[in-house]
């Protein structure tokens, strides 16, 4: 046998073995990727040291990537002597602003787009009045004229991609839009439709889902895994858990619609054909009426703090978490809901939630949808590839 042939023999034998080895060495590389993107887009500009903390993984490895990272044109690495100490500049690493994802988000009263850029800051936003509910039709050639408007005014941008917060039930495709009673949406691909007018990927999420996702990564529910979310917004009441860090989706993807749940069955009827839900029970309009009475507004916070207490004995939360006009409420008569939910509760009172008000107010949703939209490029940003606008 040659040289030639032994080299063959050796390549023959060994390859399989380097190849899987090799494949092992690029997935664990895409893994470690994603692990310190993640890291920088929650946690912001962070020290390489803070990145070792963070990741577990050595500083070394760590070196290697930011600069991949960089080369991909996600983060910057610039020094900068954040706390004064005497020595040399730690570095810094930082989410580029000028990679963004698109969020939009139709309501019954208008439709919004905003440019989200990946370290969870709105960097522009469009929002158009209707005045009446949109088309799913209508509703796409607004996202994708205001979004070609809004990226125009962003020279040099680069698009993950695009993701909707629908105020209804969406199927597990994340594209469906089965049900939203208040826009009279059914059965619609919005994400598909989506994605065909915008030229980019598209995604849906429920307007709840994607609003308790927000909180969780920057706002009011940062550090909790227990987090039951509920939002009352102009299209009723919307609601969402988080169960041990993972968001609860039930066995179809529709879960976690605490404002269909039934408050008093001799009450009104709702928009899903049944009685006395939750959002029939208390609402904007209700709230609007009870502005200037006393009576009529305890009436409103008895019915949350009845709400917030069954939620409580079903989920357990660390947090119960209340957003647009629930959290004015909470806000107005924070004392009698704290008493009320104490006596409801079937949970011993020193082990019961705390009660906090969401924190993003109207950034809430188009970080949400943008959160939605950056999962691809979080879980694979080698692999991902953004588009130049
Ligand atoms: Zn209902």
């Amino acid at each position: 046998m040659g040289a030639g042939d032994a080299t063959m023999a050796a390549e023959q034998t060994a390859s399989p073995a380097m190849r899987a080895r090799g494949s092992r060495n690029d997935q664990t590389r895409r893994h470690n990727l994603s692990a310190l993107l993640t890291a920088v887009h929650y946690g912001g500009p962070l020290t390489r040291a803070q990145l070792t903390r963070d990741t577990g993984l050595n500083r070394s490895t760590i070196g290697g990537l930011v600069a991949e990272l960089a080369d991909l044109g996600l983060v910057v690495e610039d020094s900068a002597a954040e706390t004064g100490a005497v020595g040399r500049p730690s570095l810094i690493v930082r989410p580029r602003t000028d990679v963004v994802s698109l969020a939009i988000h139709p309501d019954v009263d208008a439709l919004e787009v905003g440019a989200v850029a990946i370290d969870g800051t709105v960097v522009g936003r469009r929002r158009v009045a209707l005045d009446a509910p949109p088309s799913a039709e209508s509703a796409v050639q607004i996202a994708a004229a205001e979004a070609r408007f809004l990226l125009g005014s962003m020279p040099g941008v680069r698009v993950a991609a695009a993701a909707a917060a629908v105020p209804g039930l969406v199927a597990m495709d994340a594209s469906t839009v089965v049900d939203a009673p208040h826009l009279g949406w059914r059965g619609v691909s919005f994400g598909e439709r989506l994605s065909d007018a915008l030229g980019i990927p598209a995604t849906v999420g429920n307007d709840a889902n994607l609003g308790l996702r927000a909180e969780w990564g920057y706002g009011a529910a940062k550090g909790h895994d227990n987090v039951v979310y509920l939002n009352g917004s102009a299209s009723g009441i919307g609601g969402a858990a988080l169960l041990g860090g993972v968001m609860l989706r039930g066995g179809r993807g529709y879960g976690g619609e605490f404002g269909h749940m039934m408050i008093r069955s001799e009450g009104v009827e709702c928009s899903c054909g049944r009685t006395g839900c939750l959002e029939t029970e208390l609402n904007a309009v209700a709230l609007d009426a009870a502005a200037h009475d006393d009576e009529a507004l305890d009436a409103l916070a008895r019915t949350l703090a009845r709400a917030v207490a069954n939620l409580e004995c079903a989920f357990d939360p660390d947090v119960v978490l209340l957003g647009g006009f629930l959290g004015t409420l909470y806000e107005e008569r924070e004392a009698l809901i704290e008493t009320e939910v104490d006596r409801h509760s079937f949970l011993p009172k020193a082990e019961g939630a705390s009660i906090a008000r969401a924190a993003l107010g109207g950034n809430r949703l188009l970080i949400g949808a943008a959160e939605r939209a950056f999962m691809p490029l979080l879980a694979d940003p080698a692999g991902t590839v953004l588009i130049q606008r």
